[in-house]
């Protein structure tokens, strides 16, 4: 492809962005295509001769547009939001277009520089402590590992990194029964073995039992275990359930355990002041990330990654081969050294473009009425006799189950997991679910960039209709 043919080709698909953002609610928000149907669809050998990008695009329009699922739909009520934004996007594309790799600051000063400042603008914004510093990494779930990782060494005076994790003693993580899963992998990855994962159990209102923490790490010091780190969650996956930082921070300091926060989705509503209280006890954290992709309208990838002592964050993962070496060495910041992967894209452009453009009273004016929503839907689902509410709303997530009188507790489940493939099968909405208490529970959260109040009393009937008509099935 030519410049000429690239400058045609980019304007083309500006306008099919555009128009795609436009009529993002006449596609079915989740795919209704069934597995291997979009791999049949594809050549089995790449062409030998050179196809036209236009044939590429019927293609996308034709074949691939089917298999994708809607996340930019605000009628996407899943998981947690990936969500994009306008500038995000136009962001992206300057990325894209100059082609980066950001693995010290020699190779794009700019780059190396902006993040830096970037991570401070995040951290002033959410009040970390002004002793934090941050670097970008790909996902919460690398930043966990990072963080584990660095407590392995803390606990075994940099150790396990000469001499591997044999001589290391038995060390133990801690988190509590609903901590994401990206902590299980990183203790597996980590060497420390997933035996070795303490579960902490949760109160009634899903945040960990800090007694029981206490518990848990004495009786471990007893029988000669190392405490390495406890993973404290700022909004579990399930129900955004807030552990108590301030409780388990006393009994980490205590006994010199690294805490780790996993803020992941919740970490952008401490730009709002109203819920600054999740960060009581902030002066204990060691580590902390949250998810610009998730809910701060910055595309995916990008999670803010911030540590108390960056020292041991670059001891744990800096080498120096004799490529890498430079004049600058000790004096700038080489995010290679900051975490797992070497190379890096310049994603500080994404958040620069993001913040500036909505401006710190535009990001809280979004997120603030995200959470606005979810609390009118779960006033809507408690004015009705035969739904229940499974879980305190404290931001964006409703958790909630029909239930229909005269039925038996398994039957129960039955018609909810039906009622929520019912729902995701008619293309009108996306929902997904998760277990409490051995209940199957619907959980709709409300944090997709566009979504408002319109959108969720559609859904709302949608699900009460399908609900009341589904049992007889
Ligand atoms: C989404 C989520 C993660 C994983 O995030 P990735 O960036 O996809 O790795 C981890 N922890 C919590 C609490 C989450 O909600």
């Amino acid at each position: 492809m030519n410049p000429e043919d690239f400058r045609k080709h980019a304007h083309e698909l500006v306008e099919w962005m555009a128009d795609y953002m436009e009529n993002i609610e006449s596609y079915p928000v989740k795919s209704q295509v069934t597995p291997g149907e979009i791999f049949s669809k594809i050549p089995d050998k790449p062409p030998l001769k050179p196809e036209s990008f236009d044939s590429l695009m019927k293609d996308m329009d034709n074949i691939i547009m089917p298999g994708m699922s809607h996340w930019q739909s605000p009628n996407f009520f899943a998981y947690f939001p990936a969500n994009v934004s306008p500038p995000s996007i136009l962001a992206e594309i300057l990325i894209s277009g100059i082609g980066a790799q950001c693995m010290i600051w020699e190779t794009s000063p700019a780059a190396a520089e902006l993040e830096e400042k970037m991570m401070i603008w995040l951290r002033d914004l959410i009040l970390l402590p002004p002793e934090f510093e941050g670097v970008i990494q790909d996902s919460a779930s690398t930043a966990t590992l990072t963080a584990i990782l660095t407590a392995r060494e803390k606990a075994t005076t940099f150790s396990v990194n000469e001499n591997g994790v044999s001589q290391a003693g038995k060390l133990r993580v801690y988190c509590s029964e609903q901590t994401h899963s990206s902590t299980e992998k990183a203790v597996k990855i980590s060497g420390i073995g997933r035996k070795n994962l303490v579960k902490i159990p949760v109160k009634s209102d899903f945040s960990m039992d800090a007694a029981k923490l206490k518990q848990a790490i004495d009786r471990d010091l007893k029988d000669g275990y190392i405490p390495v780190c406890v993973i404290a969650t700022l909004g579990t996956t399930g129900t955004t359930a807030v552990d108590p930082l301030r409780a388990i921070g006393e009994i980490c300091s205590k006994s010199g355990i690294h805490l780790h926060v996993d803020a992941a989705m919740a970490g952008t509503a401490l730009i709002l002041p109203e819920f600054q209280w999740m960060l009581d006890g902030r002066e204990y954290i060691d580590s902390f990330v949250f998810n610009p992709h998730k809910w701060m309208f910055t595309n995916f990838d990008c999670s803010a990654y911030f540590v108390k002592d960056a020292t041991s964050l670059i001891k744990t993962f800096e080498i120096l081969p004799e490529y890498l070496k430079t004049r600058t060495r000790g004096k700038v910041n080489d995010y290679r050294d900051w975490g797992v992967p070497m190379g890096r894209r310049f994603r500080a452009l994404k958040l620069w473009s993001v913040i500036r453009s909505y401006g710190v009273e535009g990001l809280r004016e979004k997120v603030n009425e995200h959470i606005r929503i979810a609390s009118s839907l779960s006033e809507m689902i408690l004015a009705e006799d035969d739904f229940e509410i499974l879980a305190p709303v404290v931001l964006s997530v409703v958790c909630f189950r029909y239930k229909p009188s005269g039925y038996t507790e398994d039957r129960i489940n039955q018609i909810n997991e039906k009622l929520n493939h019912t729902l995701n099968d008619s293309g009108k909405i996306y929902l997904t679910h998760t277990v409490l208490n051995g209940k199957y529970t619907l959980r709709m959260v409300t944090a997709q960039t566009n979504v408002t109040m319109a959108h969720v009393e559609k859904a709302w009937s949608l699900i009460r209709e399908t609900a009341r008509s589904a049992i007889h099935l």
